[in-house]
């Protein structure tokens, strides 16, 4: 008996399961279409989170920005350095999610 991810939930199943025990997907009549399909599926649903995740890093980066420039506030005071943390934060996460949207993109050769 070994242990294979679920096509569909990518949770840990046993090969021999008929009916993945996480997300009831029935096993025993899964062919390589069926699966190809599944994954392309759930690459897209994966594609379509990071795709929200960077405009709330966007929202965030622009934020902090606008806060950091337009609010008359001071450099040294704490609403200046949260401001300016949540601008760094909001790039970051931007970048990292940009990156992997593009390796998503090269999976599927969309
Ligand atoms: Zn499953």
């Amino acid at each position: 008996m070994a242990v294979i991810n679920c096509p569909n939930c990518k949770k840990k199943i046993s090969d021999k399961a008929k009916i993945c025990n996480h997300c009831q997907l029935d096993l025993s009549d899964l062919d390589a279409d069926k699966i190809d399909n599944l994954n392309r599926v759930s690459l897209i649903n994966k594609t379509q989170r990071l795709m929200n995740y960077s405009f709330f890093a966007m929202i965030l980066f622009c934020g902090g920005f606008l806060l950091m420039f337009w609010d008359n506030v001071a450099p040294g005071t704490w609403q200046h350095t949260g401001a300016m943390i949540v601008t760094v934060i909001g790039f970051i996460m931007y970048i990292v999610i940009r990156t992997m949207l593009l390796f998503n993109k090269r999976k599927t050769g969309l």
